[in-house]
């Protein structure tokens, strides 16, 4: 049987289902969904949807259709024609169609769209006709399809790129704001038929003059033309770029719908809207809508017109003088309420759902699950839980690491907002908070991020074509649009920062300023904003992280933490990250870093002493200098085993080349020398000897505690002793001694001697039998992984330093990737950065062989991970697999690390 390319739906059937969206694109699956499935049988205007196959070919065969389609096509026209009662091209009851695109994923306004195909010199009295007389709403139409047409299609699709502002639509734009203002008309339904009957005679006289071509009169070549130009934008400008960040696919191509137009612009018994089977801004569990009487589809999104709530709860300061459609079309509104309440029980999910209203009659456009920022998205599934609508399982599926980290990002300190007036108000359309300098162009958005810059783009409004900068800011900010307009829908699915309609500034982009309270901001200058409740303040804020009082988060993470098989450890080098890691779930330390307690605040003291161990030359002064450093080292290890009390804390033996630590300026200096007893030259002398040209292959890790012993002991005798207090004081302390950058089993058995030597003397020291502790290593040099069968011999445990694995397997310094990384990336050499990501190719392999020895020598060997890659979702995924027991990240991404530990479970399934 020859491929089938196209599927109609409409009249209660569809030749499609939810199932088919690779073939059918998200629209068209679900197009056929609503028309067909038995519980739903939605009033959707008849259509049909051209596969994505024939996407795939069309770009396989210079652009042309594989044979077949245009009769397949036909026949679904004709069904159309059937339950419509109207004729494609006929004079007196023509059918007119829209042309959509419609990829797997949805792709907000990425492709192009053409409405109101079919309509021609001869079919323009039959629409009249079929409006009741409505000539003005006919022009309106017919001036709309010859916008859209010479841009989308005589223009984009035929490949030719206009200078700025010289694209055909903004010639033709320029033409009807100057007819606007001749006749004195302050907005667009201003115009009358007259008006626009004579518009469209010079529209196409222009399109003409600039395209060298007529406007097509014939309702099949406007058809063709149409399909064709919505293929053609799945390789256009925007849609690529929003592909790379959004990582879809190219070959996956769009299908094409072809569906019945109807019309929310035929009079004031007409309208259409946007609407949420729940906020999508908060979750709360309430139908959520705009809607705009007497106006298409594209007049809500754009945000030309502020639409009106559809009830009262969609109310808002910017909206709450419009009439509700509750109010205004109250059959009609509930109507629209059952469907949606169906809607939600059959998919189970929030849906985000386009409806028109034709003259008092309720068609649904498309519906689909709806995007949502992080708090509403953990705020939906635990609820849907309880109203059992979902599975546990599902519900931890249903909210991706992305969003999760939302609900970790800052908001602006509560206690500065209180003392600050906003000066302006506008919609919130991102959660959270953020502050930075005013950019008004995606392009200097993108420019002034590079440079290290915060900014906030501010602009009238966004359209697609501002994604990158909307990317690169911090938050947006728009004078207009509702919560439905580009801005806020992009912003949501990026969970970014974003207010919209904000009616109280003025943009004026020549002068780079804005006006707003009575004042003039100018571009660079601070602004702050509080994205969940739409406020903009002037100036600098200091932000807070938001994650502590959310309790359904911390339910959410319970329920991931139930699912999950991976431990969940943080890497914390203080007693307050350790606490904040343990709230968020932590079930222990998988890297305390010794050296960190000699950076940073309090770090002065304990710092000079090291310092003074450095630099000292002989044993004894050296075995002097470390006394001196043993009580800060100790206390610091105390406290954090105290935090956390009865989990395993792994502390790590002095990792970094000890030259680091060499002061550089000259006071410092003069300071060490005088303490130490020598000359100012012998210390530069002494310096000058640890100097090393490779440092991070030099002289560090266990390397300093075979030259030195008495280091590691000093530090063996801090772990032990801090632990024997703990005990006597009740507590249950589990040290876990990590040696760094072995690569020989020799290195352990050094160091081994060490530690139960300390071990037994701080027995008798403390009078106890037994302090719980274990011994092991990390595995950062690829030598370890292959020699880790003997490493076990000696180490109970391994902990997968993976910074210094990829450093070592790729031969890349961590420190100075940056200089050719993004070529790398560009030309695809490397898909992405590989101390971000592990690379599951290469080093994956040798942690996989590292794991595979060291379990088969010794089999309860414990295995983790301590390298940045521990929280990052996909290499949970990864270490989960190979069968680690934990992973160890920092503690604003052990919550992550909870969630994709769960999800790689149910993903096993
Ligand atoms: C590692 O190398 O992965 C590691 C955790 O150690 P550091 O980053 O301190 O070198
Ligand atoms: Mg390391």
């Amino acid at each position: 049987m020859a491929k089938k390319y196209v599927y109609s739906f409409g009249g209660g059937k569809a030749d499609g289902n939810e199932s088919m969206k690779n073939l059918l694109g998200g629209k068209g699956a679900n197009l056929a969904e609503m028309a067909g499935h038995k519980n739903l049988r939605l009033p959707v205007p008849p259509g049909f949807t051209i596969t994505t196959e024939v996407c795939i070919y069309y770009y396989k065969n210079r652009r042309t259709f594989p044979l077949g389609l245009k009769e397949e096509a036909a026949k679904a026209l004709g069904k159309i024609e059937k339950l419509m009662g109207r004729n494609f091209g006929d004079a007196h009851n023509p059918l007119l169609v829209s042309v959509r695109s419609g990829a797997r994923r949805s792709m907000p306004g990425m492709m192009e769209t053409v409405l109101n195909v079919g309509l021609t010199e001869k079919t323009i009295p039959g629409l009249v006709k079929q409006s009741g007389g409505n000539t003005r709403f006919v022009y309106d139409a017919y001036r709309r399809l010859i916008m859209m047409y010479s841009d989308v299609v005589m223009e984009k699709a035929a490949g030719i790129e206009p200078k700025d502002e010289q694209g055909i639509r903004k010639q033709l734009e320029k033409i009807m704001s100057q007819v606007k203002k001749e006749k004195g008309c302050a907005s667009d339904t201003d115009l009358n038929a007259e008006d626009l009957k004579l518009l469209c005679g010079t529209f196409k006289a222009k399109i003409k003059e600039v395209l060298k071509k007529d406007f097509p009169d014939d309702p099949h070549e406007q058809l063709w033309g149409g399909i064709g130009a919505v293929f053609s934008s799945w390789n256009g400008k925007r849609a690529v770029s929003y592909r790379r960040i959004e990582n879809i696919p190219d070959e996956w191509g769009t299908a094409v719908n072809v569906q019945t137009m109807v019309f929310g612009n035929m009079g004031e018994s007409s309208a259409t809207g946007v609407a949420f089977t729940r906020n999508p801004g908060n979750g709360e569990n309430k139908f959520y809508g705009e809607y705009l009487i007497n106006a298409q589809g594209e007049d809500v999104v754009a945000g030309i017109r502020t639409p009106a709530p559809i009830n009262a709860y969609s109310t808002s300061e910017h909206n709450k003088n419009l009439i509700t459609l509750e109010k205004a079309m109250p059959k009609i509104y509930q109507e629209l309420f059952d469907i949606q309440k169906r809607l939600e029980r059959h998919y189970r999910d929030m849906q985000d759902i386009e409806f028109t209203i034709e003259k008092d009659r309720l068609f649904m456009l498309q519906c689909r699950v709806g995007k949502r920022n992080g708090p509403a998205a953990v705020r939906m599934c635990m609820e849907m839980l309880q109203e059992r609508l979902i599975k546990k399982e599902e519900a931890v599926m249903r909210v991706t690491c992305a969003q999760l980290d939302e609900l970790l990002h800052p908001i602006i300190d509560p206690k500065a907002e209180l003392t600050q007036k906003p000066v302006a108000r506008g919609l919130p359309a991102g959660p959270g908070g953020a502050t930075g300098q005013i950019v008004f162009s995606a392009k200097d958005a993108v420019e002034w991020a590079k440079q290290g810059k915060q900014v906030i783009l501010v602009r009238e409004e966004t359209n697609p074509e501002d994604v990158e900068g909307m990317r690169a800011a911090q938050a947006i900010l728009t004078a207009r649009g509702g919560m439905t307009s580009h801005a806020a829908l992009v912003a949501r699915g990026w969970g970014k920062c974003c207010i919209v309609g904000c009616a109280g500034i003025q943009v004026e982009y020549e002068k780079k300023e804005i006006h707003i309270d009575g004042k003039v901001l100018r571009e660079g200058e601070w602004i702050t904003l509080n994205g969940t409740k739409g406020n903009v303040y002037i100036g600098k804020f200091n932000m807070i992280d938001a994650s502590e009082e959310n309790k359904l988060l911390s339910e959410f993470l319970k329920l991931a933490a139930s699912i999950k098989r991976l431990g969940v450890r943080t890497n914390a080098d203080t007693p307050q990250d350790a606490q904040k890691a343990r709230q968020f779930g932590a079930e222990g330390i998988g890297l305390f870093r010794t050296e960190h307690m000699f950076y940073g605040k309090g770090a002065d003291e304990p710092l000079f002493r090291l310092r003074k161990m450095i630099i000292s030359k002989t044993e004894s002064e050296r075995r002097k200098a470390l006394d001196e450093l043993f009580p800060y080292v100790k206390k610091d290890i105390k406290s954090t085993l105290e935090a956390m009390d009865g989990l395993p804390v792994v502390i790590r033996l002095l990792d970094p080349p000890l030259h680091e630590f060499v002061p550089r300026d000259p006071a410092k200096l003069e300071q060490l020398a005088k303490d130490l007893n020598i000359s100012m030259e012998e210390l530069a002398n002494r310096a000058e000897g640890l100097h090393e040209s490779n440092p991070m292959m030099g002289h560090r890790g266990v390397r300093l505690g075979v030259t030195y012993p008495e280091v590691s002991e000093m530090q063996m005798r801090a772990i032990f002793e801090a632990a024997a207090e703990l005990i006597k004081e009740g507590k249950k302390p589990y040290p876990e001694i990590m040696i760094p950058v072995v690569c020989d089993v020799k290195e352990l058995d050094d160091q081994l001697l060490l530690a139960k030597k300390v071990y037994a003397e701080a027995l008798a020291k403390y009078n106890l039998n037994k302090i719980k502790y274990l011994f092991g290593t990390m595995i950062e040099i690829p030598r370890a992984s292959l020699v880790a069968g003997k490493l076990a011999t000696v180490a109970q445990f391994f902990s997968f330093g993976t910074n210094d694995m990829t450093q070592m397997g790729f031969g890349f310094s961590r420190d100075d990737i940056g200089g050719f990384l993004p070529d790398y990336i560009k030309k695809g050499i490397l898909p992405e950065d590989p101390f971000q990501s592990i690379d599951q190719e290469g080093i994956g392999e040798l942690i996989e062989i590292g794991i595979e020895r060291g379990r088969k020598t010794r089999k309860d060997l414990e295995v983790g991970i301590c390298g940045e890659h521990g929280g990052e979702p996909r290499s949970v995924e990864f270490c989960h697999r190979v069968g680690m027991d934990y992973v160890s990240c920092s503690p604003f991404r052990v919550p992550i690390a909870t969630l994709a530990a769960a999800q790689a479970v149910l993903k096993e399934k």
